[in-house]
């Protein structure tokens, strides 16, 4: 059996080598390392994937968060909520901006923001909304958009962990993730579903103003050359890395399938196990389906419910097979992000997830050998008295 790795870049860089080399080679030589012909083409070519307006290119997902909410205006005070469940570079750019975090609670099912907690959590002061579409799945962006409407926020995707996921909405209409809010912001870090050689990140929207407003935004404040019109920052994808990126784009569907072909052995292999909770994927479809495309499964991850979560790790470790636990505290208990007006009382599912849940090995490169070899050993451990 070929070595188990978390994530296996080595498999899809061998299938695109040869375009990679030779695109490395070609800016190698024409010394066009930012703002080349590689980023534009991939701008366009992403925008036409996504069947978006405007793809905004950046040096990476954190960057793509803040840009998005400079974008906005948002101004010191503003309060944001996001999830209490997820990594924490959504709720930094928060703080960083002095605009005020407003954490929530999430669904125990998507592992997704909260609606009810939302609802709860809106109040005068409240500007924005940021759902992050955790481990490959959107969150529910219909009652969202709803919510945004009905209060007059504005929200930003943060679709990190979702490029390629499609969103079936209420009306029957299926959306790119990303592409439902007002802004969205993903990251090409090498180990997400559309990863780069190194730091990426970028930036869709449909609205021309704020696209134009983000463009100066991601470069130096400057509309006109030496015109600093608005403070910015400078936040470039280089051509190396949109090179890399436009060999993977059109793979990109194939490899989001390739992690649901993994995701439903797990969750078939599961399937009755006492103490395992498969991840539910919700949108419109029930259970994990043969023609669901609305996972794209960044994680697969498990709920463990018998109270030993942390000895299956070190058990499946000890059994050659890495896990990650995604994620161990939640953001209101971190130290950077303590506030008194959060009562651990309102985070009773962040509370519990963080004790229960385990990610298994996915990536686009996982054999059935190994799947086996996983869930027999999941399995085993769950079982033993
Ligand atoms: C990876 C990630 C980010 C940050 O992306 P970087 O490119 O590493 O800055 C933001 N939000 C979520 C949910 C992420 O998973």
């Amino acid at each position: 059996m070929k070595k188990i790795q978390m994530v296996d870049l080595g498999g899809q860089y061998q299938e695109i080598k040869e375009q990679v080399n030779n695109s490395i080679e070609k800016i190698l030589e024409s010394s066009a390392f930012i703002n080349g012909p590689e980023v534009h083409g991939f701008q366009k070519e992403l925008e036409e994937y996504l069947d978006i307006k405007y793809v905004i290119p950046c040096a990476n997902g954190t960057d793509a968060l803040q840009i998005a909410m400079m974008g906005l205006g948002l101004k010191p005070g503003d309060e944001v909520i996001t999830a209490d469940f997820t990594f924490a570079a959504t709720v930094e750019v928060i703080a960083l901006l002095q605009l005020t975090p407003v954490l929530v609670d999430v669904d125990r099912e998507t592992f997704n923001i909260d609606i009810e907690a939302v609802k709860k959590a809106i109040t005068p002061k409240t500007k924005a909304i940021v759902p992050v579409h955790l481990f490959g799945q959107c969150a529910d962006m219909d009652a969202i958009m709803d919510l945004a409407k009905e209060h007059n926020l504005y929200v930003i995707e943060d679709n990190a962990q979702a490029i390629g996921a499609k969103y079936l909405s209420k009306s029957g209409k299926k959306q790119m993730a990303g592409t439902i809010g007002h802004i969205g912001a993903t990251s090409f870090f090498p180990s997400k579903n559309l990863g780069c050689y190194g730091d990426g990140g970028a930036i869709f929207t449909n609205d021309d103003k704020l696209a134009h407003t983000i463009r100066g935004i991601v470069n130096h404040g400057m509309y006109e050359r030496y015109h600093h019109d608005v403070v910015g920052v400078n936040s470039r994808l280089d051509s190396i890395q949109a090179a890399v990126l436009r060999a993977k784009l059109p793979k990109l569907d194939g490899y989001c399938e390739a992690r649901r072909t993994a995701a439903r052995k797990y969750s078939n292999a599961f399937a009755g196990q006492q103490h395992i909770i498969v991840p539910k994927t919700v949108n419109n479809c029930d259970g994990i389906c043969d023609t669901c495309d609305c996972h794209v499964f960044h994680q697969y991850t498990l709920r463990i419910t018998n109270g030993k979560r942390d000895d299956l790790v070190t058990f499946l470790n000890d059994a050659g097979i890495p896990c990650g636990v995604y994620y161990p505290i939640p953001l209101h208990k971190q130290k950077a992000y303590l506030d008194e007006r959060y009562d651990d009382n309102d985070f009773p599912v962040t509370n519990l997830l963080v004790k229960e849940v385990v990610s298994l090995p996915m990536h686009t490169e996982l054999d059935d050998e190994q799947i086996d070899y996983i869930t027999k050993k999941v399995i085993e451990f769950v079982n033993a008295k």
